[in-house]
């Protein structure tokens, strides 16, 4: 479960996030493309798909929900730390992610009854399941590249 610090609001309508299902519309949600959160109300009222703090284009279902917490668990507050960590680092240079995986890698190494089901471990996983998917993309784009090239060289050899 990904937690929120009670103290936090919403960028767009600056109301406090409503705590978990007494009005799930006010409840915060994370954007994963680009690590920002807002509630869902407001959410669903943009239409570009664009966040309105960054502008990076995201979709709806790539949202996650996010359940607001007592502060007073410095354990949660350090779970949500490094998640946060995570994914706004996620489009970083390499030694920033690298760092931060070091520090995940150590709260992971300390908190070994947190098990597979571990919000921390969960991040981890969708953004390498994103950043397989980035890797594929780019090389395919190569490929489509080379093809055209060839194709256009083949166009020439022909017309000469
Ligand atoms: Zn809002
Ligand atoms: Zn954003």
């Amino acid at each position: 479960m990904l937690v929120l610090d009670p103290s936090s609001c919403c960028d767009i309508c600056l109301d406090p996030y409503d705590s978990n299902d007494s009005n799930p519309e006010g409840s915060p949600h994370l954007i994963i493309s680009c690590g920002h959160i807002f509630c869902k109300r407001c959410l669903s009222k943009i239409i570009s798909m664009e966040c309105p703090l960054c502008r990076k284009f995201f979709s709806l279902n790539n949202l996650q929900r996010l359940y607001v917490e007592q502060p007073e668990d410095p354990d949660r507050m350090k779970k949500y730390d490094l998640m946060r960590k995570l994914v706004l680092t996620c489009d970083s240079k390499e030694e920033d992610i690298v760092a931060v995986r070091e520090e995940v890698d150590v709260w992971l190494g300390s908190k070994v009854k947190e098990g597979k089901h571990c919000s921390v471990r969960k991040t981890v996983e969708i953004l390498d399941r994103l950043q397989r998917v980035k890797d594929q993309k780019r090389r395919h784009k190569r490929e489509i590249k080379h093809l055209k090239r060839s194709a256009m060289r083949k166009e020439q050899e022909l017309l000469e």
